[in-house]
């Protein structure tokens, strides 16, 4: 799939009928990877000199210096994209999923992806749009999808740094770790709540799956504050209700996220289920 309309990119031939001149490609029909991977196009790649080895130099006799390949941009391109969606932690299957390849039939669905799209279009005015956005619906509603998707768009479109995080596993159980004398992670506790909180854009997914506890209640409440005193955008999905929020940790949690998210509901049946083939070619 040629990525023209979700990059600025252009390191291609602009007359490249496979990349339309962004100098890779998204192939979907990878073995082994079920959103596909990124493949330099052989519009750059083919006829290049030094046969795709970092850090993609080739030996200039008439200038009797090394110069850059012709692959050299193409290929540093597309490694950031790489390192930035590898660094985001977005899971294997939702990995260079795209906005524009979703079934929206679903008019929740439909809504949502809206906002999605806004997020991304207008992400350069960013007084246009909200610090916040509140997915919640059933397992399988596509809500985890969205997120993901949202990430990938970013780090395609802007190159931002993002981070994708479920909330048990990656941020309350890490702070857990940190107290414990013989974790790697003994004495992190700043540098971990320091990275979720500097992030461009955080997803935090299963946001309440748990009865959480009121520490771990005084935790999220104080990331999502932070971030949102800093300015950063967040991007919550949850099981449940924004209202189940009301009684918990004296309704700080919920305040904040009436002031900062959009709230979006997603009461289509299973999408996975009923889109299980959808948009994985
Ligand atoms: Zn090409
Ligand atoms: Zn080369």
């Amino acid at each position: 799939m040629n990525l023209k309309n979700l990059t600025p990119i252009r390191e291609g031939s602009p007359s490249c009928k496979f990349c339309a001149g962004v100098g890779f490609l998204l192939e979907e029909n990878v073995k082994n990877s079920s959103s596909g991977v990124l493949l330099l196009c052989s519009c750059v790649g083919e006829s290049c000199p030094c046969g795709g080895k970092a850090p993609y130099m080739v030996y200039d006799e008439s200038q009797n210096r090394m110069l850059p390949c012709v692959c050299h941009n193409a290929r540093m391109e597309l490694g950031k994209v790489e390192y930035l969606v590898k660094k985001a932690g977005i899971p294997a299957r939702y990995k260079y999923r795209t906005l524009d390849r979703m079934d929206t039939t679903e008019l929740s669905f439909l809504a949502a992806h809206d906002w999605a799209n806004d997020i991304v279009i207008q992400w350069k005015e960013r007084e246009r749009i909200q610090q916040g956005l509140y997915l919640w619906g059933g397992t399988g509603s596509g809500k985890t999808l969205l997120a993901c998707a949202i990430l990938n768009e970013l780090i395609l479109r802007y190159g931002l740094e993002c981070k994708y995080a479920k909330i048990n596993r990656d941020f309350l159980s890490t702070i857990r770790d940190s107290y414990q004398k013989e974790s790697e992670l003994h004495g992190m506790e700043q540098t971990i709540k320091k990275q979720f909180a500097d992030v461009e854009v955080l997803v935090l997914d299963d946001f309440g799956a748990n009865k959480e506890s009121d520490w771990a209640n005084s935790q999220l409440y104080d990331l999502i504050d932070t971030r949102y005193e800093e300015e950063k955008v967040t991007i919550l999905t949850s099981n449940i209700p924004p209202t189940d929020w009301k009684d918990k940790a004296e309704g700080r949690i919920f305040s904040r996220l009436m002031e900062m998210a959009k709230q979006i509901h997603l009461d289509c049946p299973d999408y996975r289920l009923s889109h299980s083939a959808f948009g994985t070619h």
